[in-house]
């Protein structure tokens, strides 16, 4: 994971106030009882003949690992349950800064995984269009956040990617 001092560096910059910053970062990460609560890994089937690969809860180990070309360890989006967390803390109106920050939440933390499990080299825009197509259910959450979070990101592609990229090792 993104570290939560970058996260709230990031998410600062993005126009949102410190306090709601760490605040949804803790959530995401840790309140809302799972981590990154929102995005999740799913079960591959391995084959024809259906063999069930267990893979959750057991990290690392198959990251980019592939089978017949699929990759083992897949994420996807789960924008109910994120919701569903935040209405908790804040009701049924989810404030604006709550969403971007949440969003900003789950484009940073890809970006690392993109950084440390990639086998073709992207360039920093291209890592950036890559987590929007995999975070893309959460438009559903909200569009326009959604997309002022992306502009936000490719406006500041280098150095976001750049300071991600410290973080690992
Ligand atoms: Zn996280």
């Amino acid at each position: 994971m993104v570290s939560h001092k970058l996260h709230e560096e990031w998410c600062v910059k993005l126009g949102i106030p410190r306090e709601i910053c760490r605040e949804v970062n803790v959530l995401i990460d840790i309140k809302c009882r799972k981590h990154d609560v929102g995005r999740r890994e799913k079960f591959v089937y391995a084959g024809a003949g259906g063999i069930r690969i267990p893979i959750v809860g057991k990290g690392r180990r198959y990251v980019g690992k592939t089978v017949k070309g699929v990759p083992i360890r897949m994420m996807y989006v789960d924008v109910e349950d994120l919701i569903k967390c935040l209405k908790r803390f804040y009701g049924d109106t989810i404030p604006d800064s709550v969403v971007k920050s949440a969003i900003l939440h789950h484009f940073l933390d890809e970006i690392k995984n993109i950084l440390e499990n990639q086998k073709v080299s992207l360039n920093a825009k291209e890592i950036i269009d890559e987590v929007a197509r995999r975070l893309e259910l959460l438009k559903r959450f909200n569009q326009r956040a959604f997309h002022e979070v992306y502009i936000f990101l490719q406006n500041n592609v280098q150095r976001v990617v750049e300071s991600v990229l410290k973080e690992i090792e």
